[in-house]
C-alpha cells in the first residue's frame, strides 16, 4: 500500500485538539473499551492510524468518526496519553469546515481569527435592518410596557402584517435557509463518499418515505432517547447537560414554528392573532420551559468541559468553547431581555434584545460549520450505519 500523507491535514488535526495522536502504539485499549465500538467496525483504535499517517479522505468517508459521541471514556484508558476521542473530535471539526459551503464561510467559522467577522456580519446586518426599518428610538417606559420588542423594528399601518414581523423574518429566514442548505450540500456530499468508500451499491434506492421509516426515523428516536450517549461510562454525565439542551432547542423550535404560524399566516387573516403571546399561554410556558433547560444544560456541559480540561488535560478548543459560548448568548440574552421587559427597563432591555437576535442569526447562519453541525452529520451517520446493512445497499 502506497501511504500519501497529507501533512496539511496532521497540522490542522493538530491544532483543533489532536496533537497527541502521534503518541499511539496501537495497543487497541481504546477500541476495547470504547462502549459505542462494534465488533465489525471497531473504533477509535484505526481512526488513530489513520490519522498519524494523513490519511484524509478515508477518515472524512468514514461514518465511525461520527458514531463517536466524545465522552472521553477511551481516552481516559488510553496507557499512552494520546487522547483518541479528542482526535476523533478534531476530524469532526474538520470534516465540517471540508464539507461545509460555502467554502470561504466554513473556513472563516472553522478559527478564532475569524471570530471578529462572524460577529462582525450579523451586528452590521441587524444594524442597517434597523436603520432601514426607520425604527431608530428607544421606546419610553408605557410604550415598551404596551409593545415589549413588537415595535423594535418599528410599526405601520396595515394591521394585517406586522412590521416587525417583516423585519425579523427578512433577517431569520435567508440565514436559516443558507444554513439549511449548506448541511443539505454537506451532508449529500459525505453519504455520496460514505456510499463509494465502503462499496455501497446505489443502483437500487429506497423511495423517500422507505427512507424516513426505515433509516431517518429510527436514527432520530435514538439520537433523541441519548440511547448510545447513555452507554459511556466515565463520562456519563455528560448526558444531564446534553438532553435538556437538545430537548430545549426542540421546545423553542416548536415555538418559533407556531409564533411564525400565529403571525405570519393565521395573523394575515385576523390581525388579532399579531402581538406577543401571554405569560399563560401554552406556548410561551414551553418557551420559558425551554430557556430554563438550555441553560441548565449549557451549564452542564460548560462544568464538564472545564473538568475534563483539567483531569484529562484536554485541550480546550475553539471549536467546543464557540458552540458553548454561542448557546450561552442565546439562552441569557433571551431570558434577559424578557426579566428587563418585566422589569420595565427599555434602554438596557432594547440593546439585550439587539444582541439575542444577533447570537439568534449566528446560531442559524454558521449551523453547519460549528459544532452544532454533529446534529446534521451524526443523524446522516446513524442513517448511513443502518443503511448499509440493509438489503438496499446489497442488491
Ligand atoms: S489511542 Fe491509546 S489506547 Fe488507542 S490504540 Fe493508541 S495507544 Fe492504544
Ligand atoms: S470518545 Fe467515547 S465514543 Fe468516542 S471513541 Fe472514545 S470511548 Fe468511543
Amino acid at each position: 500500500m502506497n501511504v500519501q500523507p497529507d501533512l496539511e491535514f496532521i497540522r490542522s488535526l493538530k491544532e483543533a485538539g489532536g496533537d497527541t495522536l502521534k503518541k499511539c502504539y496501537q495497543c487497541a485499549t481504546c477500541s476495547v473499551t470504547c462502549p459505542l465500538s462494534k465488533d465489525g467496525s471497531p473504533f477509535p483504535r484505526k481512526e488513530m492510524i489513520w490519522s498519524q499517517w494523513g490519511l484524509k479522505e478515508k477518515l472524512l468517508a468514514d461514518p465511525d468518526v461520527f458514531l463517536c459521541h466524545q465522552c472521553g471514556d477511551c481516552t481516559t484508558n488510553c496507557p499512552r496519553g494520546a487522547k483518541p476521542g479528542d482526535v476523533l473530535g478534531a476530524i469532526r471539526a474538520y470534516a465540517y469546515t471540508f464539507y461545509g459551503w460555502p467554502a470561504p464561510l466554513a473556513k472563516l467559522a472553522s478559527s478564532a481569527k475569524g471570530l471578529p467577522m462572524l460577529i462582525g456580519i450579523p451586528v452590521v446586518v441587524i444594524f442597517i435592518m434597523w436603520m432601514i426599518s426607520g425604527a431608530m428610538h428607544i421606546p419610553t417606559s408605557e410604550q415598551f410596557a404596551d409593545h415589549g420588542y413588537q415595535q423594535f423594528f418599528g410599526h405601520w399601518g396595515f394591521k394585517w402584517y406586522a412590521k416587525n414581523i417583516f423585519f425579523i423574518v427578512l433577517i431569520m429566514v435567508p440565514s436559516l435557509g443558507l444554513g439549511l442548505f449548506s448541511a443539505y450540500k454537506g451532508i449529500t456530499k459525505m453519504w455520496k463518499t460514505m456510499a463509494e468508500n465502503e462499496g455501497v451499491s446505489t443502483e437500487y434506492r429506497p423511495s423517500a418515505v422507505q427512507f424516513v421509516k426505515e433509516f431517518l426515523w429510527p436514527s432520530l428516536i435514538e439520537i433523541v432517547n441519548h440511547d448510545r450517549f447513555k452507554e459511556c461510562t466515565d463520562n456519563r454525565d455528560r448526558v444531564r447537560g446534553h438532553q435538556p439542551l437538545m430537548l430545549a432547542f426542540i421546545g423553542l423550535f416548536i415555538v418559533t414554528c407556531w409564533s411564525l404560524l400565529k403571525n405570519d399566516v393565521i395573523g394575515l387573516i385576523w390581525p388579532s392573532w399579531h402581538g406577543p403571546m401571554l405569560l399563560m399561554d401554552p406556548f410561551k410556558i414551553l418557551a420559558n420551559v425551554s430557556a430554563v433547560a438550555l441553560l441548565f444544560g449549557i451549564a452542564v456541559l460548560w462544568s464538564n468541559r472545564k473538568k475534563a480540561e483539567k483531569e484529562q488535560d484536554t485541550k480546550a478548543t475553539f471549536y467546543d468553547w464557540f458552540l458553548i459560548w454561542e448557546i450561552t448568548a442565546v439562552g441569557v440574552t433571551g431570558l434577559g431581555a424578557e426579566l428587563l421587559r418585566w422589569a420595565g427597563a427599555p434602554t438596557l432591555g432594547y440593546i439585550v434584545y439587539f444582541l439575542h437576535l444577533v447570537s439568534i442569526m449566528m446560531l442559524f447562519l454558521y449551523l453547519p460549520y460549528t459544532k452544532l453541525a454533529h446534529l446534521i452529520y451524526r443523524t446522516t451517520a446513524y442513517s448511513f450505519e443502518k443503511y448499509r446493512e440493509s438489503a438496499f445497499a446489497k442488491k
